[in-house]
Formats: C-alpha cells, sequence, structure tokens
C-alpha cells in the first residue's frame, strides 16, 4: 500500500463492530488470571501487557504504524525525541563506548551526546556531514558503536548523504542510526539507503499541531548483532536481569533491539509515551502526507520569493536550485523536503530583529514542524548567550531568521514577510 494508506490505516485494523480510531487504553495495569501466566510476561516468554511504564497497547499501535510507513520491522514510542534518540545510541553504547555523529544536529542531541551522555562515559566524535570519505573512517575506533545523523539537520538544513554513512557504518561492523524528524517518511525513508535504526521527534510534523511531546524508534531489523558479537555484549550476552535471555538469540535480528531498548531502557528509565499522546500523535499521523506536501509547497514558494528579495543577503533551503544541498535532497528527498527555511536579512542583526517585531501572521516561537507558522531569531533568543564571532563560528549568525511555514495560505504568508522585511 501507498504511504498516504498507511498514514490512515498502518497499525490498527478494528475487527468488526470495533471502534474505528485507536482506542484510549488508559491502564497503567492489566489483570491476569494466575500468577504463572503474567510470569511468562515477565520472563518475556509470553506475549502481553503488565505495566504500561514499559508497554502500552495503544502506544503499540502507533508505533506499528511508524514501523510501516519507515519500513521498519519493530517500533517503539517514547515520550520525547529526546529519549528516542538517547534510548537508540544507550542500547548499544555503554561506559567506555564511542559513537562517531555529524556534527550537523540538533542542539538538543548535541548536549545530549557531547554533555550528558560523555558524563556517562560514552564519548562522542563529531565530523561533518560533508567530511571525507578518509575523514570519516578516521573518525571510527575500535570501541565505536554506530554512526548517528539527521536527515535534514534542525536548524542548520544540511542534507545527511545516507549511503556514504551506511556504507561506512557497516565497514566498521556498526548500524547506522539517523534522526529523520524533519523529512518524514513521506519525504525520505533512511532504511531504503542503507539505515539501521531511524528516530523522530513526533513532537514535529508527525503531530504536527503543537499539541504533543513524543518520540519514537524503528528498527529495520537488518543489522546483523549477532555477527559482531564482540561489539554488542548488551544484546549477544545473556541478560541476568531477564533470567539469563540472549536478546539477539532469542528475538532475531527483527525483534533484539527493540525488545532490549523496552525491557531494559523503558523498565528502567519509564520514558514512556502516554496512551493520550500516542492517541493525539496518532490523529497527526492519518493527515501527514498531506500535510507535508502542503508544507513543502509553501516553503517552496517562500524560498523562492525570499531568494529574490533585496531585503533578504542569503537563503538556505535544500529545495531551492543553487543550494548547497540541492543535488543530494534531489537524490534522497526528490519529492521534498520540510518546511523549515533559514535566511538573512540585509542590514544584518538589527534588520533580523526589526523583521520578527513586525510580523503579524507567524508566530515567534522556538517551535517548528507546526500548522501555523512559525519564527526564530536565534542570535537573540535560542543563542543569546553567545557573542557575535561564537555565532558565526556556529553557523547561526545574527542576521538569521528561521522560519518554520505552516499551512497557511501561501500568499498570505508572503504578503505577511513582505510588509515585515519593507519595514
Ligand atoms: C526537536 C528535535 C529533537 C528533540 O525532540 P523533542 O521531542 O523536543 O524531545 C530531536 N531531533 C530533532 C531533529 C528535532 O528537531
Amino acid at each position: 500500500m501507498g504511504l498516504g494508506t498507511t498514514c490512515i490505516r498502518g497499525g490498527y485494523a478494528p475487527g468488526n463492530g470495533e471502534p474505528r480510531q485507536v482506542p484510549i487504553i488508559q491502564s497503567t495495569t492489566f489483570r491476569y488470571e494466575t500468577s504463572e501466566d503474567m510470569g511468562k510476561l515477565f520472563d518475556l516468554e509470553a506475549e502481553g501487557y503488565f505495566y504500561s511504564r514499559l508497554q502500552n497497547p495503544t502506544c503499540d499501535l502507533v508505533a506499528a504504524k511508524i514501523a510501516e510507513l519507515e519500513g521498519g520491522c519493530a517500533a517503539m514510542l517514547t515520550s520525547s525525541g529526546q529519549t528516542a534518540n538517547f534510548f537508540a545510541v544507550f542500547n548499544i553504547a555503554c561506559v567506555g563506548d564511542h559513537v562517531v555523529a555529524s556534527n550537523s544536529i540538533y542542539g538538543g542531541t548535541y548536549n545530549l551526546f557531547a554533555v550528558t551522555m560523555a558524563k556517562m562515559g560514552v564519548e562522542f566524535t563529531f565530523v561533518s556531514p560533508d567530511c571525507t570519505d578518509e575523514e570519516l573512517a578516521a573518525a571510527f575506533r575500535p570501541n565505536t558503536k554506530a554512526v548517528f545523523g539527521e536527515t535534514i539537520a534542525n536548524p542548520a538544513l544540511t542534507v545527511l548523504d545516507i549511503e556514504r554513512f551506511a556504507k561506512a557504518a557497516h565497514d566498521h561492523g556498526v548500524p547506522l542510526i539517523v534522526d529523520n524528524t524533519f523529512p518524514t517518511p513521506i519525504n525520505c525513508r533512511p532504511i531504503e539507503w542503507g539505515a539501521d535504526i531511524v528516530t523522530h521527534s513526533t513532537t514535529k510534523y508527525m503531530d504536527g499541531h503543537a499539541a504533543t511531546l513524543g518520540g519514537c524508534i524503528v528498527d529495520a531489523g537488518r543489522f546483523d548483532w549477532m555477527a559482531h558479537a564482540e561489539k554488542f555484549p548488551g544484546l549477544c550476552t545473556p541478560d541476568e536481569s531477564y533470567h539469563g535471555i540472549t536478546y539477539a538469540e532469542r528475538f532475531g535480528r527483527e525483534g533484539a533491539f527493540i525488545t532490549k531498548a523496552t525491557a531494559q531502557l523503558m523498565r528502567d528509565f519509564g520514558a514512556m509515551a502516554s496512551p493520550q499522546s500516542a492517541f493525539m500523535l496518532n490523529l497527526g499521523l492519518e493527515s501527514l502526507h498531506v500535510r507535508m506536501r502542503r508544507h513543502c509547497e509553501n516553503a517552496q514558494a517562500i524560498a523562492e520569493h525570499l531568494a529574490a528579495h533585496p531585503q533578504v543577503s542569503w537563503v538556505s533551503y535544500p529545495g531551492l536550485a543553487g543550494d548547497k544541498y540541492y543535488e543530494r535532497a534531489q537524490k534522497y528527498l526528490p519529492n521534498g523536503s520540510c518546511g523549515v527555511i533559514s535566511f538573512g536579512c540585509t542590514g544584518g542583526r538589527a534588520a533580523a530583529e526589526r523583521f520578527m517585531k513586525s510580523l503579524k501572521v507567524a508566530h515567534i516561537a522556538t517551535h517548528v514542524a507546526d500548522a501555523a507558522t512559525c519564527c526564530l531569531h536565534p542570535a537573540s533568543s535560542t543563542h543569546r548567550q553567545m557573542s557575535e564571532e561564537e555565532l558565526a563560528a556556529a553557523g547561526v549568525p545574527g542576521d538569521m531568521v528561521r522560519l518554520s511555514v505552516g499551512l497557511e495560505d501561501a500568499a498570505d504568508l508572503i504578503a505577511d514577510i513582505d510588509q515585515a522585511l519593507n519595514s
């Protein structure tokens, strides 16, 4: 079935007389006839639910839809995108291990890796998404356990050469993890290009209405953990906290990664999506294919308009002919990239600040990927602690505006942008 059909029908197929909409199973716990029945669940010998800190039926139905959309074979929801990326990495890399990551990633993920996970003893080497094959190969160490990147980076809008990063990861016997938040599976399916694990902040386009925080991890089910058993003892040797189960043996390539992340990380951290949030996310997913097309059409029209505007000094948008990432976007994102554009105001920082003040339709918000257009001046908000030199070095110059184009009528957005630029 096509992706549009999967957006609506994936994951959940109601039987005769059953609810059309995914039922919200708002229950922390589940009842059993005997303790033996429940014991089998605890030993992962039978499938079923016992406590919503680990797994909940509503969340699983929605995760199954996202797995279908991405072409993966197992998935789990998490309470946020941050949790999805933390779990995806921590599931295979712990103290003493090392990960190669693109340096062009979401600021929250960079901090998670470079500060918080560093405190847990996981070391990261950050490489440019545009590094040479030699530079990429040189980043690997004997204790490297994964490679991480974003399909389209937030907010830099760099496009990852997924095939090349997947090959480098596989040549070194480790999986590639790709955060596919910005394009969503409607515009790119990283698994088709060699990614092994795909993560999402579902808070963005998947929810799409600035309503519900969440994340998701999808496993392609292709990485052969047992072939690299010495690198992945957590998957390939017995887990004493689960009566000696060896995940990669018992659940195979298809089930090992998500089962371990559920049984160990979700059990111990409890960063679960709530059933209510999963239900809201599913409403967003039902229109994802329609909304992504409109986000991209609007953004394309606005990017082209901005590129021709005398008050705009530069525009960055992967769908814009002449953009640094245009060719790569044509390969990986032929049907559209995302709705986020960044651009510079002629006249620098002061002009950008005046532009922001003059907007009447676009909201000023840190959020992106919302039905409502929102706009951010990083230098005076998210990055305000940085000096002009630091801002330039971080690729967030003072003249830069980040625009997340929503689903309003493009003509209204363009009129709003024009009056603000001309002010
Ligand atoms: C927002 C975002 C995250 C973090 O997700 P939250 O849901 O805010 O925790 C991770 N990766 C990318 C690419 C994002 O845009």
